[in-house]
């Protein structure tokens, strides 16, 4: 039996003022069926931020987060004055253990912000979210004064006051709430004129007992169709700004993690403490009835665990098995979550339904989706904007920034739809190959592909999916064909519509790709999706029905997460002997030292950052290297995920998870183009090796290493000539890692094996090397770097 340890909490809302200076007619707080707020202190007490901070300085410390946000809301927070805000701010930045960034976030309707108020936000580094539902009219529909005045005017004054270049920064986007009546043309337009960093497009709050308008001639879906007029002019604006709900379809229909509560499912991470020092569920229960976001619990009395351990909030954590029978067996259950939660509510029934917008958010998701990764695994994607097609999956422009070492969420999304779809392909071929054995589980697959694609495509994305089907195919007939059977298990598990399928048990473990495994006896076991889990009958008539060892994911800044795997028995396929299942303790280390790590990344290599967020889906651990050498691997055939052994620090895994996601961009590249003659046979030496290796060696070598040098330049560049033990090894780093590279890119230039398009390759990344070698830097660091470079050389003249 294992403690169980609470899924921590990284989103706060601080209520800092419970009353409102707009009287606007759809909010949750006051025109809702809760009215707490009726009893509530008009302003939040300095002891009870003091607390807050406090609660939240210590769940950050204890779970070794690497960033919390604190959104201050309200009502109308502003309104708690500038003096209370500081104090609120400098509370909070008080407490949070080393490493631990604050996001810190104040959402207003912008009747009252100032530049004193900005000025005080540029100081304390708060970034400010504004609502606003469109152009005028749009506005004027709900957000008026009590009085009935428009506040569109004051809004405009916010927004401009924020697109000033001295507070660009601080602007985080702006919230829209959506009314059918209003013309989303107008909207869009009347935002996208702002320029804003982000959209947030909200349903209003409703219930099946108080259901959303709908207008009479407006079609079933009025709101789908709303949003998808807005996602067509957005994507032929070709993405001005980010839209969260668009991103997030796109996102969970590759099998990645959503990065809004009110889609997917991801489990909530979000608390909320009232002016009166309770915690609360998510603001938007409100909606459902009276009192329906109370915990009992108080900022006093309780800590952030024990608030992280409420049913009501572990109720929004359970994933699939927390959602109605309807939305288990839907589709796109994967990429809608059953809405958000508030929204399920029905008086008689509870939150066991389906979303009130539940035709709605399955026309929205069809149609994002409709174009890009589809059902059936196409890899087409449409020409951005008449930009030429490379091939069916890349236009040249994403070409060349791949060459330069990048790759945005785009391009890297494009990489993994042409991964899935060869994945597909692949298992076809083995199937095929292997006398079509367990026609059972090929024809679930199948079957599924049709009635619920989203699961079928979440479990071939699975990096070792594919491992399975390159192992055949190449003759490796020790890995048999049970782990097919798993695969339609996991999927029919996933779909949950009551699908069966036997899967041959060894070693005493069953188990389930992406999922996890069950301790059942040898033999064969009957797996049986089911809409509330899975059943699994063994050989001798014992069924079992959770796992022992569920696979874990890591939640990361930005909402996102990626799988620690750590039970796939094919995730050998490393060049390094993987860990075994992670103790507790190396599970936290794990989930501080990731979470610490990509904090870096996105400091240090923010080019590099959306694109690993976009394709990484796993991390496998591997065993510590000899003498704690650093080891880290990332598989050919395992799309998605790299292999790393837990190194000592956080910015050696930020170096190693870069370092190895290039050659998981590169391999899918090399997947797609011939950007060498490959019947080339020749062996080169790689600056950094001591061993000749083959062309493919030593391009993969010189990309990965685009990753590394650059993260050395904005490492020296960060210390911009200071003194220190820490500067003086990125100064020598860096000028060691650029000559190797640039000398690397020459290498291959210059082999003679390039294709025309591995030519343009090599130019894209001597484009990214050559203004490094015009950094100057300190003749100690480049006499280091010129001392390895020759003791590497002696060794290479030894090894010949
Ligand atoms: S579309 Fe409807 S049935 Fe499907 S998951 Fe969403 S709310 Fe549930």
């Amino acid at each position: 039996m294992t403690t169980r340890i609470p899924v921590p909490l990284t989103q706060f809302v601080v209520k800092m003022h419970s009353r409102c200076d707009l009287a606007c007619d759809h909010c949750y707080v006051y025109e809702h069926a809760d009215s707490s707020w009726r009893s509530r202190p008009k302003v939040i007490g300095d002891e009870i931020l003091a607390k807050a901070a406090e609660r939240i300085g210590e769940h950050a410390a204890a779970h070794r987060l690497s960033a919390v946000r604190v959104v201050l809301h309200g009502g109308e927070p502003l309104l708690a004055g500038p003096d209370r805000l500081r104090r609120a701010a400098e509370a909070l930045r008080a407490v949070l253990p080393p490493g631990c960034a604050l996001d810190l976030r104040i959402h207003t309707n912008g009747v009252l912000l100032s530049r004193a108020f900005l000025s005080l936000f540029a100081e304390l580094d708060v970034k400010v979210g504004v609502s606003l539902d469109g152009d005028r009219a749009s506005n004027d529909r709900h957000r008026r004064f009590a009085d009935g005045r428009s506040s569109h005017p004051q809004v405009l004054r916010a927004v401009a006051l924020l697109n000033e270049p001295e507070y660009r920064h601080l602007f985080a986007g702006l919230l829209c709430t959506i009314d059918i009546e209003n013309d989303p043309v107008a909207v869009y337009r009347a935002l996208a004129e702002l320029r804003p960093p982000a959209v947030d497009f909200l349903l209003p709050h409703a219930t099946w007992d108080e259901p959303p308008k709908r207008l009479p001639d407006g079609g079933d879906t009025p709101y789908a169709d709303w949003l998808l007029t807005v996602h067509r002019m957005w994507e032929a604006d070709r993405r001005p700004f980010a839209v969260r709900t668009f991103e997030s379809v796109h996102r969970t229909r590759r099998g990645l993690s959503s990065l809004t509560e009110s889609l997917g499912l991801e489990p909530s991470d979000l608390a909320v403490l009232e002016t009166d020092g309770t915690f609360e569920q998510a603001d938007s229960l409100k909606t459902a009835y009276d009192g329906a976001p109370a915990t009992g619990m108080n900022v006093f009395e309780h800590s952030l665990d024990d608030l992280a351990l409420h049913p009501g909030i572990a109720a929004r954590q359970s994933g699939l098995a927390g959602l109605s029978a309807d939305c288990r067996a839907c589709p796109v259950v994967r990429s809608c979550g059953g809405g958000l939660y508030a929204h399920r509510y029905r008086a008689d029934t509870g939150f066991d339904n389906p979303s009130v917008y539940c035709g709605d958010l399955m026309t929205l998701i069809n149609g994002i989706s409709g174009g890009g990764s589809s059902p059936s695994g196409s890899s087409s994607v449409p020409a951005q904007g008449g930009e030429p097609l490379l091939s069916a999956v890349l236009t040249a422009a994403q070409l060349d920034e791949l060459a330069r070492g990048y790759g945005g969420a785009d391009t890297v999304a494009a990489l993994g739809r042409s991964q899935l779809a060869l994945t597909r392909a692949m298992l076809a071929a083995a199937w095929d190959a292997s006398g079509q054995g367990r026609a059972e589980a090929w024809g679930l697959l199948s079957s599924l592909d049709e009635a619920a694609p989203g699961a079928v495509d979440a479990v071939l994305a699975h990096p070792y999916a594919r491992v399975w089907a390159a192992r055949r195919l190449g003759g490796d007939l020790t890995v048999g064909l049970g782990e097919l059977a798993a695969l339609a298990a996991a999927a029919a598990v996933r779909a949950g519509r009551g699908d069966a399928v036997a899967v041959p048990v060894r070693g005493g473990w069953l188990h389930l790709p992406t999922l996890g495994r069950i301790a059942v006896p040898d033999g064969e076991a009957v797996v049986t999706g089911l809409a509330d889990g899975f059943s699994a009958r063994a050989s001798d008539g014992s069924v079992f029905t959770s796992y022992d060892q569920p696979l874990r994911r890591v939640r990361l800044a930005g909402g996102w997460t990626v799988a620690l795997e750590d039970v796939d028995p094919l995730r050998d396929s490393h060049d390094h002997p993987v860990a075994g299942r992670l103790p507790d303790g190396e599970l936290l280390g794990w989930t501080g030292a990731l979470r610490e790590a990509w904090e870096l990344l996105g400091r240090d290599l923010p080019r590099y950052a959306e694109g690993i967020r976009a394709g990484l889906t796993t991390v496998t651990p591997l065993r510590p290297g000899p003498q704690g050498r650093d080891v880290s691997s990332a598989a050919r055939q395992a799309y998605g995920a790299v292999g790393i052994a837990r190194p000592a620090t956080a910015p050696t895994l930020a170096l190693l998870l870069a370092h190895e996601f290039q050659h998981v961009k590169l391999g899918a590249v090399l997947d797609l183009f011939d950007l060498y003659d490959r019947a080339d046979d020749r062996l080169y030496f790689a600056p950094w090796r001591p061993d000749p290796r083959p062309l493919e060696g030593l391009l993969q070598g010189t990309y990965a290493h685009l990753a590394v040098t650059e993260y050395w330049g904005t490492r020296t560049a960060a210390y911009d000539g200071l003194p220190g033990e820490a500067a003086d090894r990125a100064r020598a780093q860096f000028a060691l890692w650029r000559r190797y590279t640039a000398e690397a890119v020459e290498r291959l230039a210059e082999s003679g094996a390039l294709t025309a398009l591995g030519r343009r390759f090599a130019d894209g990344m001597r484009e990214s090397v050559s203004p490094w070698l015009a950094v100057s830097l300190p003749a100690t660091a480049e006499r280091d770097a010129e001392r390895a470079r020759r003791e590497r050389g002696q060794l290479r003249l030894a090894g010949a």
